[in-house]
């Protein structure tokens, strides 16, 4: 008999402590799993992963299936795709979600075509329609210019993945207390794939998720030294730098600066935004940020529905005067 209650979130542990994604889904899933009258639950795979379990339950986790394999120890899509299918065949899970990390990108989907259900991707906001059970899954479709709720009412589970930084992760409470259940599954690595070497990429230190200030650019910095004005206004105001998307493809600025429905969530207290046009899978990166400030030279962009003070000019005419400025009163 069908269950379809629980919410299942994939504990997605490769970055922890620098993605905190897995944490922020408990968070918002528990409050889905209270509204379908079911249990927020994780789901584990790895190697030594029992550290990982007690977070998740300090998190919020009411249960955690874990499987605990040394052939786990490092990722692998294919088998963490079988286990997770027949898994899910087992405990019926009402909703799955996925943080919208590089594994979880390929791992939701190819999860989603096993099972035969949707999937919702790069998701801002997810609900429980009280009426129908159904998950209301928003998030930038037809090339970012709306928004679409996407419901799967005839699949289940109803699948999702959501950016690090959309929703924010609860305070940890170590008296929690939660199931760990390790089911009895077989762990058979059968895989194509050989995983030769893994390497840890250095972040050089950028941390737009929890920078206080960031300045972005746009395809209308025009260049690298419009970069050089961006990184100077950041330094002087103790912030980060952010990009849009041409701005990355561009060589400007690099991928981890990438704002937007591809790239990362901000919620900064100020966010300088110079020569972006304001296309909606870059303002979906920064909802959340409390002033916005947009400098652009066409008043009709845009991005100026999106700010709190709009700046018409052009970007190399205007930032040498505020760094000058800024510089005379430090
Ligand atoms: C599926 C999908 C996902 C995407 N994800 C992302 C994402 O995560 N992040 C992202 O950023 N984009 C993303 N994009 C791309 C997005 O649709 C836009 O193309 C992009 O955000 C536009 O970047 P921009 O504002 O820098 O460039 P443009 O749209 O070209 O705008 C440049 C702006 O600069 C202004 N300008 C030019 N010169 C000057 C000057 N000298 N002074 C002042 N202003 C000037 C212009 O008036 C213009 O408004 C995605 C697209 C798709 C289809």
């Amino acid at each position: 008999m069908a269950i379809y209650k629980d919410v299942w979130i994939f504990g997605d542990y490769r970055n922890y402590f620098q993605n905190r994604v897995t944490l922020q889904l408990l968070s918002r899933g528990k409050e889905l799993a209270r509204d379908l009258g079911g249990n927020i639950c994780v789901l584990l795979m790895g190697s030594d992963i029992t550290e990982y379990a007690m977070e998740y339950i300090a998190h919020g986790a009411e249960v955690v299936y874990a499987i605990e394999h040394p052939d786990l120890a490092e990722y692998q899509v294919e088998t963490f795709t079988r286990i997770a299918a027949d898994l899910v065949h087992v405990y019926q899970p009402e909703v799955f979600l996925f943080g919208a990390t590089s594994f979880g990108r390929e791992f939701a989907p190819r999860l989603a075509a096993r099972l035969g259900t949707g999937l919702s991707a790069d998701c801002l906001s997810l609900e429980i329609d009280p009426e129908t059970g159904n998950l209301f899954q928003t998030s930038p479709a037809f090339g970012g210019s709306l928004m679409a709720v996407v419901v799967t009412p005839h699949k289940r589970p109803q699948m999702a993945t959501v950016h690090p930084g959309v929703f924010r992760e609860k305070v940890h409470d170590y008296t929690a207390t939660g199931r760990i259940i390790y089911p009895d599954i077989d762990v058979e690595i059968d895989v194509r794939v050989e995983l030769i070497r893994s390497r840890q990429s250095i972040s050089k230190g950028i941390d737009l998720e929890n920078a206080h200030t960031v300045v972005a650019g746009g395809r209308g910095m025009e260049s690298q030294a419009g970069f050089q004005l961006l990184s100077e206004l950041a330094e002087l105001l103790n912030g980060q730098v952010g990009a849009t998307r041409p701005a990355v493809l561009a060589g400007w600025a690099e991928e981890e600066r990438l704002i937007g429905q591809t790239g990362k969530t901000i919620k900064p207290k100020l966010l300088l935004t110079c020569g972006t046009s304001g296309a909606l899978q870059y303002t979906a990166g920064f909802m959340g940020s409390d002033a916005v400030i947009a400098i652009n030279k066409d008043p009709h962009a845009p991005i100026f529905q999106h700010s709190d003070l709009g700046l018409v000019g052009d970007v190399r005419a205007i930032l040498p005067l505020i760094i000058e400025a800024l510089k005379k009163r430090i």
